[in-house]
């Protein structure tokens, strides 16, 4: 007989995952999970800020892994067994690790896999940002930091540049009426005579970020399309790295990745692959004793 050449349907035809979010990002994860999972994303609309803001009224008490853990975890306590499979994501943003004065957006998408009994997150850093903030006092400064923040399209926050005080404050400014607006108010409760403005990182008050998510939601649709080679569980995929590829010219290990280890969500299963850098070996500049 024959073997049909149908693609076989992913572990997740058909079934809905429950995203919590406040700030609609099922328009960036949806699309990756219908596509390659045939999933649905149903949003869980809940109010996230209780876990921190980003514009700091609240600050974030935990790591962004564990806020991230605790979003997904809602659905589950709150509709029980009804819920197979729950998803959340949560960013950070700040210098990049080792590029000083570099902004970033670090983003974690965290995913709860009920039936199959597993969690998987991926996080992925860019720099594809427009997080900025500074404390201004002119029009001129107003309009050069709207420009640079890609201003309309992406909004704004602003308010007295005292940062104990967070009244008055203006957040998704995205029109050069309600800007002047907020910078005038502002200006006028401020104690300094400065604005504080700073880029809004919500997700649909910010394309940029948006963006960068949906490039993680993609990654992750991609990792639960792939099964374990041994007990065939969704989630297979990088989990770690080993260095120490050896130097070509003194043979000793570099700090450069040597192996890539794929493995399964579930059982212990793991397989070594080769790097996706590509190289058999390390130039010397990379390695400590050729080029110290
Ligand atoms: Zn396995
Ligand atoms: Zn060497």
């Amino acid at each position: 007989m024959a073997k049909h050449s149908l693609k076989p349907r992913s572990a997740y035809a058909g079934s809905c995952i429950i995203l919590t979010t406040k700030h609609a990002k099922s328009i960036a994860i949806a699309p990756p999970f219908w596509g390659k999972l045939e999933a649905s994303v149903l949003e869980y609309v809940v109010d996230t800020d209780q876990l921190g803001t980003f514009s700091g009224e609240i600050k974030r008490k935990e790591s962004a892994l564990e806020c991230a853990r605790r979003k997904c975890e809602w659905p589950l306590d709150c509709f029980g067994d009804k819920v197979e499979f729950a998803m959340a994501s949560e960013g950070s943003f700040g210098p990049h690790p080792f590029i000083p004065f570099l902004p970033c957006d670090h983003e974690i998408l965290y995913f709860i896999d009920r039936k199959h009994g597993f969690h998987l997150y991926l996080s992925h850093l860019s720099e594809k940002t427009n997080y900025r903030m500074e404390a201004i006092d002119s029009l001129e400064l107003l309009d050069k930091f709207a420009k640079n923040a890609q201003f309309p399209s992406h909004a704004l926050i602003l308010r007295p540049n005292s940062r104990e005080t967070t009244a008055p404050i203006f957040k998704g400014v995205n029109s050069q009426l309600a800007l002047e607006e907020a910078f005038f108010e502002s200006k006028k409760s401020a104690l300094d005579g400065n604005v504080w403005i700073e880029t809004d990182m919500r997700a649909q008050f910010n394309p940029s970020r948006m963006a960068v998510i949906g490039e993680l939601a993609e990654k992750l649709a991609e990792r639960l399309a792939t099964h374990c080679p041994q007990c065939n569980i969704p989630g297979w995929g990088k989990v770690r790295v080993e260095t120490g590829l050896t130097c070509s010219g003194c043979g000793s290990g570099t700090k450069l990745i040597k192996h890539e280890i794929h493995g399964c969500t579930k059982c212990s299963y793991e397989e070594v692959h080769q790097p996706s850098h590509g190289l058999e070996q390390a130039e010397p500049g990379n390695c400590q004793y050729c080029n110290p």
